[in-house]
């Protein structure tokens, strides 16, 4: 079903009509737009296409501005960009890019509404990385629940390659199959290289043993869709923008009993109480802010009486939470705290691949724990420890957080 990208009009009512397309959501700026708007001339410059503006080095000062814009990975784990590519860059050739489209995480859906509004733009930023490292070839992993975004990706793809801008085949556009682990990097890889989706052991990290067993750079789509303005508005353009001491812009995701839910840009460092009232037009009617998750399903979760702490990478730790992938999940007085948390626990026993014993055992037993009318919560605390110091990958590790968040912040939860 590969072809050349219609006009985007056409290619939207074509989806629509397959029943793909939720028309809330923005059009996708098209090639002749995005062009038309300095779209693709970082990249030209860099791969030297426009020999006028090429000069030597400039992945080199691209480098220098990511590493000086603060930009982070924003797929979850929040490392730093500039520093990653950097690190693929000086293992031998050949190297690989993998960019993770494959956006599971519950609560989570900024990259959905990146690649449907400027599907360009996030190319861009995934040609100038894999410029940056020399990549021999990028491999796309999208969510295979994003059925409409993969017609636009693939349009995309098809118009710059007949416009000259990569070779075909070069960017290649991979279908995940709904299994949350392939959101986790080397299960991703695993996928890629197609095999079941387990994640690996660490070390050797993908950036030194990735795909094909060769050194990978692996980006999330947010994290690539911020290149080009970067550049163009400068690295202290992007990295003032923070709040609380935090450096640069998040896509928030927010849902839950707000007024107004959805993506926000807002700050990097912004408070929870900041987001709701500054954002998303306060709490919806008939709703008192009582908790939130600061970071999707594995992120914990807070009281409001929490709700002044900076959300960014590194400043809800010691709490026994993150911020993640920036989903922000906010709850009232009218929800049920422990149902909402053996929810998420059912959620990961669904989703958990199996390879390890304490996550695939800990989060049934855990479901099972939680079903009960009374918890035994010294039992499910000893189980949460257990399941985070022995778990493979981030899924189990993380798995119990909302579990001991809620035993710790909501004493009133357990007092009957
Ligand atoms: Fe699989 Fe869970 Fe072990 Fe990760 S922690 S490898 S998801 S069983």
């Amino acid at each position: 079903k590969r072809r050349v990208e219609p006009a985007t009009a056409e290619l939207v009512k074509e989806v629509v009509a397959a029943g793909a397309y939720d028309p809330v959501l923005p059009e996708p700026i098209g090639f002749e737009d995005y062009v038309a708007h300095g779209g693709y001339q970082l990249y030209r410059r860099l791969a030297g296409l426009d020999p006028h503006t090429f000069h030597a080095g400039p992945s080199v000062r691209l480098l220098d501005a990511l590493n000086d814009s603060g930009l982070r990975g924003l797929g979850g784990a929040g490392f730093p960009t500039g520093r990653k590519w950097e690190i693929v860059r000086s293992q031998p050739a050949p190297r690989y890019m993998c960019v993770n489209a494959d956006e599971g995480e519950p609560g989570t859906f900024k990259d959905r509404y990146y690649l449907r509004r400027d599907p360009h733009r996030f190319l861009e930023g995934a040609l100038c990385a894999a410029h940056s490292i020399e990549a021999e070839r990028v491999y796309i992993y999208l969510r295979d629940e994003y059925p409409a975004i993969r017609e636009i990706l693939l349009g995309a793809i098809a118009r710059i390659e007949a416009e000259g801008l990569v070779r075909p085949g070069y960017l290649e556009l991979r279908r995940g199959a709904g299994a949350y682990i392939c959101g986790e990097e080397s299960a991703m890889i695993e996928s890629i290289e197609g095999k079941r989706g387990l994640p690996r052991h660490r070390p050797p990290y993908v950036a030194q043993v990735g795909l094909f067993g060769r050194p990978t750079l692996v980006n999330n789509v947010e994290t690539l869709f911020w290149v080009r303005d970067i550049v163009e508005k400068g690295p202290a353009w992007f990295a003032q923008q923070g709040r609380h001491g935090s450096k640069g812009l998040r896509s928030y995701s927010v849902s839950g009993r707000v007024m107004d839910p959805g993506v926000k840009l807002a700050p990097a460092g912004i408070t929870v109480r900041e987001l709701i009232d500054e954002f998303c037009g306060g709490m919806a009617p008939g709703h008192r802010f009582r908790a939130y998750l600061p970071g999707g399903a594995s992120g914990g979760i807070l009281p409001a009486s929490m709700a002044d702490i900076p959300l960014d990478f590194g400043k809800l730790e010691h709490l026994g939470c993150f911020v993640g992938s920036h989903a922000v999940v906010v709850l009232s007085d009218k929800d049920d705290l422990k149902e909402v948390v053996r929810n998420l626990m059912r959620f990961f026993e669904d989703e958990s691949c199996g390879q390890c014993t304490p996550c695939r055992v800990g989060t049934e037993k855990a479901v099972k724990l939680m079903q009960q009318p009374v918890w035994d919560t010294a039992l499910l605390a000893e189980l949460s420890r257990a399941m985070t110091d022995a778990s493979i990958c981030g899924l189990g590790q993380a798995a119990s957080n909302p579990l001991k968040c809620l035993m710790k912040y909501f004493p009133e939860e357990f007092a009957a």
